[in-house]
C-alpha cells in the first residue's frame, strides 16, 4: 500500500524510532500519547482491520512485540491495556491494523 503511513513506517520509507522489530512487525511510540506508554504495534504485511486472516507469525509476533514493550516499560507487574480499534464506531483512524499497548498509570476500570 504506497499511500499507508504505516507501511512506510514498517519498511523504514519513514525514519523512525522503533521499540521492538522482528521479521513480521515493529513498534514504535504513539505519536499522539493518550497515556505515559504509549506505543503501536504494527504488522509490516498491510491488513487493514483484524477481520483480514493475518497469519499465524504476525499475530506470535505481536504477542513477542507486546512482551517487550511491557518489559522494556517494566509494566509486567503492575499492568498494561491492549487495544486494536476496528473500524468506525471504535474510531479507527489509521486503515492498518496496529494494536496500542497503553500503562504506566492506572487506566481506568471500564473498557472505554
Ligand atoms: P486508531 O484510532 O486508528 O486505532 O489509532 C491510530 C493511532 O496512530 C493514533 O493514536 C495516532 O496518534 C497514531 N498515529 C497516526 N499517524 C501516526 C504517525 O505518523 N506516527 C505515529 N507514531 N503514530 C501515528
Ligand atoms: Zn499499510
Amino acid at each position: 500500500m504506497s499511500d499507508c503511513i504505516f507501511c512506510k513506517i514498517a519498511h523504514g520509507e519513514i525514519p523512525s524510532d522503533l521499540l521492538y522489530e522482528d521479521d513480521n512487525v515493529v513498534a514504535f511510540e504513539d505519536l499522539n500519547p493518550q497515556a505515559p506508554v504509549h506505543v503501536l504495534v504494527v504488522p509490516k504485511a498491510h491488513y487493514a482491520t483484524l477481520l483480514e486472516d493475518v497469519d499465524a507469525p504476525t499475530l506470535v509476533s505481536m504477542r513477542r512485540a507486546v512482551a517487550s514493550v511491557a518489559k522494556r516499560f517494566d509494566l509486567g507487574e503492575r499492568g498494561f491495556r491492549c487495544i486494536v480499534n476496528t473500524g468506525a464506531d471504535a474510531g479507527q483512524t489509521v486503515m492498518h491494523l496496529h494494536l496500542h499497548v497503553l500503562g504506566g498509570t492506572p487506566l481506568g476500570e471500564g473498557l472505554l
